[in-house]
């Protein structure tokens, strides 16, 4: 009946606002590019296949439709009657929100109402959307509070040749949720526990499943479904010009920017698009590009930089998406994200560094670490395939030929490289207990497993025969972050640092707060330095933070609320504080915070007692200890892994006996970021169970 209401509404809109000419011309022109898309013209057919078929997977060329049509075709043949939904899984927020919001806009509707986008920390549906764009790791939680996914009556899992982790997990239980609604309504429980929790006695329709992959290998998941029928959707694809290095490149980055600028003096029109790891070296890239441009005569000033990376807000991320102001270039500087996931109009030369960021994990040694690594040659021609949607095009790869055949043909699942403790925590709280049993796709090794379930007995999350532990392994699996910053929440709560600790998971959750351009390294510091603890890192943060929330009270009040934004803006400026970072994080915080306050806890403050909130980063992090050595490098405790402090801790210089760390990176070395110096005893005092006393 709510989707009744709601379709009156938005029948009504044209009468609200009347459509001017150039809302006819914008209708026009979508009508138009829809109806140009290669899924456009076997539309009839794959909802026939859809109707056929329970699980369907279907393979086709990046820009062919999939994402944004697909969805569209199923709502007009009716998969939303009876107030059903339509979810969309991504891999990465990102895409889930720029999909949902193109879609809406060919849909001529406003973003929240038919479609909708839901992804951690920031929700837009309501009770009338029908298609919903989300993450796999979303529509996962989503299962806890609703095992047979009652209100869906078609998931479609997209990206599912990036075989991220979530992926994977998604479609194991996708694969149970499907065999339970196919039962009668009696014989239904997805799992052993509480299957049936909430639609007892109502009749559930099959649950249809779509998995949908820009990789040409369809057999995986047609074997792992029983031999699903798969459809391929012809793309197109103009010719796209290979060019090579003649010697390897030692600086990707410096190379990188001599080809854009090569290209924008020397080729015809048509965007850039250029690989980039992550967000440090976008906005580092992106300040040079702007740098560069000033030393050029005016008249070649014309290439405008744009970023786009998951913590981009996400108007500026549209950005990308607009066409560039006539007589200029676009350079799109992105992370792995425009090979396959949002296509961006308009690239003609696509710049291929070859290197991807991706997670690594050790289980022997227990220990996470972010990675720079060769992208497989799969990812390398799904990059040069990016400039060839429109027209011919050139693709520069920025290291020598014989590099290319040495690259692995694919990436391997990201099941088999991530620590496993936020995953089997979720499917402890799905009812599911036996992990090495587990129907995945791959199977993730045996040691990472036990490992995981090890970690969480340490967190408390697991009791010994890794049962979840009542409460706090059932508030930890609700709460949306990795276990043990759930874990450093519940326990900041006995600490009396709810407050602290929030900001600190806030904080942690964006990649880079400090902005540091190179060249003015040492203002920056000196300008940051009133924030600066010598405590550490975390401590750091909170002040940071502390700080920009008390000098925006106070100029609101003089201000008012609409210069919020403006105000940040500034204050970030001079402190040189990353502005698009502090703001996602205070977005983060408020999110979080909702979460725990819903799970009943009162949120307190130690004020400025900050022994108080070191102890209690100590209890919470103590598997990631490091201890300083007589030759001045670090030893990990857990590991016994040699580390060095990162030069961007605010501990690099004072170097001391014993920390707490959040992340490892390695790239020449390894570093240890994000750190807190404590007492090393009090490891012993706060995490006995794990650490013991010499004597
Ligand atoms: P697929 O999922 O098959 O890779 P999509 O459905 O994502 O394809 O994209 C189909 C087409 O829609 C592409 O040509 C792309 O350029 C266009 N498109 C997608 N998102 C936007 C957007 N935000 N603005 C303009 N065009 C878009
Ligand atoms: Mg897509």
């Amino acid at each position: 009946a709510q989707g009744e209401v709601k379709n009156t509404v938005e029948n009504r809109k044209p009468n609200l606002k009347p459509p001017t000419a150039s809302h006819y011309s914008v209708r026009q022109k979508i009508a138009e590019h829809r109806k140009s898309l290669p899924i456009a013209s076997v539309e009839k057919r794959l909802v026939e296949e859809v109707n056929k078929n329970d699980v369907l997977i279907i393979v086709g060329e990046t820009g062919s439709g999939k994402t944004t049509q697909l969805p569209q075709f199923l709502y007009s043949a009716g998969f939303c009657r009876e107030g059903k939904m339509i979810g969309i899984t991504q891999p990465r927020r990102i895409a889930a929100v720029t999909v949902a919001k193109r879609v809406a806009e060919e849909c001529d509707v406003e973003l929240g109402q038919r479609v909708g986008y839901s992804i951690r920390f920031d929700d837009s549906t309501s009770s009338s959307t029908r298609l919903k764009y989300m993450t796999d790791g979303l529509l996962l939680r989503e299962a806890l509070l609703d095992p047979q996914l009652s209100r869906y009556s078609v998931i479609i899992v997209d990206e599912a040749h990036e075989r991220a982790v979530h992926t994977d997990v998604l479609l194991a239980l996708l694969k149970k949720v499907q065999r339970a609604r196919a039962k009668p309504v009696s014989e239904r429980t997805v799992n052993g526990n509480g299957g049936l929790r909430g639609c007892q006695g109502r009749k559930l329709s099959p649950l249809k499943l779509i998995i949908m992959s820009a990789s040409l290998d369809a057999r995986v998941f047609s074997e792992y479904f029983g031999g699903a029928k798969a459809v391929h959707v012809q793309g197109r694809q103009f010719p796209v010009d290979i060019m090579y290095t003649v010697h390897p490149e030692s600086d990707y980055i410096d190379a990188a920017l001599v080809t854009i600028f090569q290209i924008h003096l020397e080729e015809n029109p048509g965007d850039i698009l250029v690989f980039l790891t992550g967000q440090d070296e976008i906005e580092s890239v992106d300040r040079l590009v702007r740098e560069r441009l000033q030393h050029l005569p005016e008249e070649s000033r014309k290439l405008l930089p744009l970023a786009i990376f998951a913590a981009l807000p996400s108007e500026q991320q549209m950005r990308a998406f607009a066409p560039a102001p006539a007589g200029f270039r676009k350079v799109i500087l992105a992370t792995n994200i425009a090979e396959t996931s949002i296509t961006i109009p308009g690239i003609r030369y696509v710049i291929d560094p070859g290197f991807v960021k991706t997670r690594h994990y050790e289980p022997s040694k227990g220990i996470e670490s972010l990675v720079v690594v060769p992208a497989s040659k799969a990812q390398t021609l799904q990059r040069s395939g990016r400039a060839g949607r429109e027209g011919p095009g050139k693709c520069f790869r920025l290291y020598p030929e014989r590099e290319f055949e040495k690259l692995e043909d694919s990436a391997k699942p990201e099941i088999k490289s991530v620590n496993l403790s936020n995953v089997i925590l979720q499917l402890k709280a799905l009812g599911i207990d036996d992990i090495v049993g587990f129907d995945f796709i791959d199977k993730p090794s045996r040691v990472a497993i036990i490992k995981a379930l090890a970690e969480l007995r340490l967190l408390g999350a697991l009791t010994d025969d890794c049962k979840l532990e009542d409460p706090t392994g059932y508030q930890m699996s609700r709460l949306p972050l990795e276990p043990v910053y759930s874990r450093a929440l519940i326990l900041a709560n006995t600490f009396n640092c709810l407050e602290e600790m929030l900001i600190t998971v806030a904080m942690l959750s964006v990649e880079s707060i400090f902005y540091d351009p190179r060249e003015k390294r040492d203002e920056a510091r000196a300008s940051r330095n009133h924030f600066t603890s010598v405590e550490g890192d975390h401590l750091t943060y909170v002040s940071v933070y502390r700080e920009s929330d008390e000098f925006l009270e106070k100029r609101r009040k003089e201000s008012g609320e609409n210069k919020v934004d403006k105000i940040m803006k500034k204050w970030c400026i001079d402190n040189f504080v990353n502005h698009r970072s502090l703001k996602h994080a205070r977005d983060t915080y408020r999110q979080i915070r909702g979460h725990v306050e819903q799970m009943g806890f009162n949120v307190s403050s130690c004020g400025n007692d900050m022994l108080e909130f070191r102890r209690c980063l100590s209890a919470s992090f103590f598997l990631k200890a490091a201890q300083r050595q007589l030759d001045g490098t670090y030893r990990a405790l857990e590991s016994g892994e040699i580390v060095h402090i990162h030069p961007t801790s605010v501990l690099f210089r004072g170097k001391p006996e014993c920390v707490i760390f959040n992340e490892l990176m390695q790239t020449s070395k390894k570093y240890i970021k994000n750190l807190t110096r404590i007492d090393p005893l009090w490891l012993a005092e706060l995490a006995p169970h794990h650490y013991k006393t010499d004597e």
